[in-house]
């Protein structure tokens, strides 16, 4: 097995064995190793010209190259880890903007910048170099960066503490304050007073139960006086009809005709057909007789 690294094998199988690069439209030959479609037609010239593999010096034709789709993808992976690790090497500092790389430094600002922003109205004008040919310049901002995202974490931390030390302080003055605070002396109570709420705590149970008995006795009374209740058939009025047990009363569908009796009931009726009639017995009742 290999001692390089996986990032380093991983490298060497993305590059092309003619140029140097990362493979750029690879190809595969017959003998199953790769070219760029560029390197290929720079060594084949003629398609119709058997060749050799720059790898392994086997004979293989032009006309049976085919690309090769999966190392490309390999490639554009292997690529982008390059970058990645290259970016976690400087320190992980990346343009904040556009999360890519700083490659380069602008002078006039003196900040490292990305390719984005090299191309952006702000820097446009200005003095760009690769960041490489300011290494010094380079890591003097990227101490200060540091420093600067230190002070940053510091004075949010001072800006807490300070928060919490000030809750302390005033928990502090509420103790103190509760502390000095003396309790007045009860006011006295004169003893006649203390004997009269007494007597009323006492007596307010039995009142209690009294006017609950009372309640009862009431509601057992009405039930009683219902059952007896009894009414008087002389006392009928000509819609109305007396259940048999003279103790329930409906209205009549037909006018019976009334007996000389006075206090006989009368409903009126302003149905069409029935006609109102209104004498002095409307407000009249049954006489109800209560048999206890
Ligand atoms: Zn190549
Ligand atoms: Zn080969
Ligand atoms: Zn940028
Ligand atoms: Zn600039």
């Amino acid at each position: 097995m290999s001692s390089r690294s996986p990032r380093k094998r991983l490298q060497a199988e993305a590059t092309c064995p003619s140029c140097l690069e990362y493979f750029i439209d690879p190809m595969i030959l017959d003998c199953g190793h790769n070219l760029c479609f560029r390197c290929i037609s720079h060594i084949w010239r003629n398609p119709q010209v058997m060749a050799r593999c720059p790898q392994c010096t086997a004979m293989v034709h032009r006309q049976n190259f085919k690309a090769n789709l999966q190392l490309a993808n390999m490639v554009e992976i292997a690529r982008a880890l390059g970058k990645q690790l290259k970016v976690e090497r400087d320190g992980g500092k990346c343009c904040k903007k556009h999360q890519e790389a700083l490659k380069l430094f602008c002078k006039d600002d003196k900040i490292p910048i990305c390719l984005v922003c090299d191309r952006s109205k702000q820097h446009i004008k200005h003095h760009v170099v690769p960041v490489e040919e300011v290494d010094q310049e380079y890591q003097i901002w990227n101490c200060l960066e540091t420093l600067r995202e230190e002070r940053d974490k510091i004075l949010a931390y001072k800006t807490l503490m300070e928060k919490e030390s000030q809750d302390l302080l005033d928990i502090g003055n509420a103790l103190e304050r509760c502390r000095n605070w003396k309790l007045e002396n009860p006011v006295v109570v004169a003893p006649e007073l203390k004997w009269c709420i007494w007597d009323i705590c006492d007596i307010t149970p039995y009142l209690k139960n009294v006017i609950e008995q009372f309640k009862d006795h009431l509601k057992s009374g009405f039930r009683l006086q219902k059952e007896n209740l009894h009414f008087d058939p002389l006392t009928s009025g000509p819609w109305v009809v007396l259940s048999a047990d003279c103790k329930t009363v409906t209205e009549g569908d037909q006018y019976r005709a009334l007996s000389n009796n006075p206090e006989s009931i009368y409903i009126p009726s302003f149905s069409p057909g029935r006609g109102h009639r209104a004498d002095h017995r409307t407000q009249q009742t049954f006489n109800a007789v209560l048999y206890t």
